[in-house]
């Protein structure tokens, strides 16, 4: 066998038979940055990106969102996860990296949808609830180190491959997981909309999240960043003469803190700043604003940090077969930020196809100009977002709350059982 065998059920990504030269490159890929222990798929689609022929792609939902669209009945929202903003401009002639928030708003409406939201508030909302999980856990030196829980691909290799380490998993949902939860639960409320009208999709640079999302009743579609590239070329839109718009208000723009969850290290860094603050009730030091031990494209970073009231031991790291090296010695951490794609989601398989020779280069500049938005953002921590201090006096009380839990927290299972094996 020299290639990845991808199942027909497999909701993230598909192979184009005809195409397809057994080069085998898929299986190095994977080999290199998964190292799994059977031939059952964890979904990253990393194999996408290195397939010299294109045989690998993700599996295509676009259509079923334009059908959407175009059914007069449903009321269809669409949300953008940090990643894509940086990455869209490779389709239609940008510099690497160029940042094209209000330019990509402008092209989904002009596309079509009724709301266009920023993931980033999903991303606020999980720092809000996992900065206090892990407080409540150092509190009681319980279920440590904890693992952050927003990569799917990561968390199915948990289920499938470690669940001895699930108690370690952080029991919120993805920020996509958070964001279709408020949409149906709270905006629709808002609105006097009938949840059962709204479609949801999420716009991600992830295949991953196609799988995340298959039983999750608020959320109805993913589509990749190169799938929406797609799109626009289908439905003729000039992309560079779009006009800039801006993001719907509720679950409008996010923090800085928000917008850095695309990269290796940006949940961390995040997670640290509210910690300090639920910690210390005032706002964390300069340092946490740049906080260097935990960026970069390294694949393993570490770092003793300074909550005020305590210190703890951090870990950040991209790639499955790198989070394995610290399996015997996680006793040493407290918090471990785990993403599986290369420096994070910058670099996840839904993004626009580059050679290979330059794939670095443009994750790192996706990279540096999310860390750009961040130095600039006027908000850049999630407990100051208007609208996240909204919805819990609205809503959810406080983190962890009866409500939060039901609605942004989730029980992650042991599925060992359920590997398949599949037929090569
Ligand atoms: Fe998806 Fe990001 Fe995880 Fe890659 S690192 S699988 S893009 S969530």
């Amino acid at each position: 066998m020299v290639k990845v065998l991808i199942d027909k059920e497999n909701a993230s990504l598909q192979r184009i038979d005809e195409r397809c030269i057994d080069c085998g490159k898929c299986l190095e890929t994977c080999k290199n940055n998964n190292n799994l222990l059977s031939d059952d798929c964890i979904n990253c689609g990393q194999c996408i990106l290195t397939c010299p022929m294109g045989a690998l792609v993700p599996k295509y939902n676009y259509k079923e969102v334009l059908a959407n669209i175009n059914d007069e009945e449903s009321i269809v929202t669409i949300s953008i996860s940090p990643a894509v903003r940086v990455a869209i401009g490779d389709e239609f002639g940008y510099e690497k990296g160029e940042f094209l928030e209000s330019k990509l708003v402008g092209v989904l409406k002009k596309i079509g949808f009724d709301y266009v939201f920023d993931t980033t508030f999903g991303a606020d909302l999980t720092i809000m609830e996992e900065a206090t999980e892990l407080i409540e856990r150092i509190k009681h030196n319980k279920n440590l180190p904890m693992f952050t829980s927003c990569c799917p691909s990561w968390v199915l290799y948990l289920e499938k491959y470690n669940p001895e380490y699930l108690n370690n998993l952080s029991s919120c949902k993805s920020p996509i997981g958070m964001q279709g939860a408020v949409i149906k639960n709270y905006f629709a409320k808002i609105k006097n909309l009938n949840p059962k009208d709204i479609i949801t999709v999420s716009l991600a640079p992830c295949v991953s999240k196609k799988n995340e999302i298959k039983n999750d009743l608020n959320n109805d579609y993913v589509i990749t960043t190169s799938e929406l590239s797609m799109l626009i070329r289908e439905k003729g839109i000039d992309f560079k003469n779009v006009e800039e718009k801006e993001f719907d208000t509720i679950l409008g723009k996010g923090s800085g803190a928000g917008v850095i969850f695309g990269t290796s290290g940006g949940v961390m860094e995040a997670a640290l700043r509210t910690s300090y603050y639920l910690l210390n009730e005032k706002e964390a030091p300069k340092n946490f604003y740049n906080l260097e031990s935990v960026r970069g494209n390294i694949p393993i970073k570490e770092a003793l940090v300074d909550l005020g009231v305590t210190k703890i031991k951090v870990a950040v790291i991209y790639g499955i077969s790198n989070v394995k090296k610290i399996f015997n010695s996680l006793k040493n951490y407290h918090f471990i930020e785990v993403m599986t794609c290369p420096n994070g989601c910058v670099g996840g398989a839904g993004q626009p196809l580059i050679p290979v020779s330059k794939q670095l280069s443009y994750i790192e500049a996706r990279s540096k100009s999310l860390y750009q938005n961040d130095n600039v953002a006027k908000i850049k921590n999630s407990y100051e977002n208007e609208d996240i201090k909204k919805i819990y006096q609205d809503l959810l009380d406080k983190p962890l709350s009866h409500e939060a839990e039901k609605l942004l927290h989730l029980e992650h299972k042991d599925k060992s059982s359920s590997i398949k094996i599949l037929e090569k």
